[in-house]
């Protein structure tokens, strides 16, 4: 999908807005939540704009998958997580509580997390 104009994270991400981008990569970036609901709540936010993870995937695109895992890692180092542990999740669509349409994946740690989930 295209970037699109109204989408706050194209923008973010195509750095038309600023943001502190914390980690970059060819098709990510990660940045704070602006409303951290954990000690460190980070988003994973992809370059190219996909309404939900149910647009990713298709014949042709390829997201890069192992460039997200690295990335978990890499933010699990930086932000004191690895030996803890941290919380990943991709909310999708309105019972999965996604509240901003274009993919993105939470980073949080710094707390024990509950499960299930609320
Ligand atoms: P969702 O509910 O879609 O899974 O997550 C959207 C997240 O984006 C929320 O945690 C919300 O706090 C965060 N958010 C919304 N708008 C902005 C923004 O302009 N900048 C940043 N850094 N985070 C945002
Ligand atoms: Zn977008």
């Amino acid at each position: 999908m295209k970037e699109q104009e109204d989408c706050i994270f194209c923008k973010i991400a195509g750095k038309k807005m600023p943001a502190d981008i914390i980690k970059e990569t060819d098709n990510f970036i990660a940045i704070e939540d602006l409303n951290p609901v954990a000690p460190v709540h980070l988003l994973i936010i992809s370059k190219k704009h996909y309404d939900s993870l149910l647009d990713v995937g298709g014949k042709d695109d390829n997201i890069g998958g192992n460039e997200i895992f690295a990335l978990i890692g890499e933010l699990a180092r930086e932000f004191n997580a690895w030996e803890r542990g941290f919380r990943t999740v991709i909310n999708t669509k309105n019972d999965g509580g996604q509240t901003v349409k274009h993919l993105h994946i939470h980073f949080m740690a710094g707390r024990r997390f509950g499960w299930p989930p609320g």
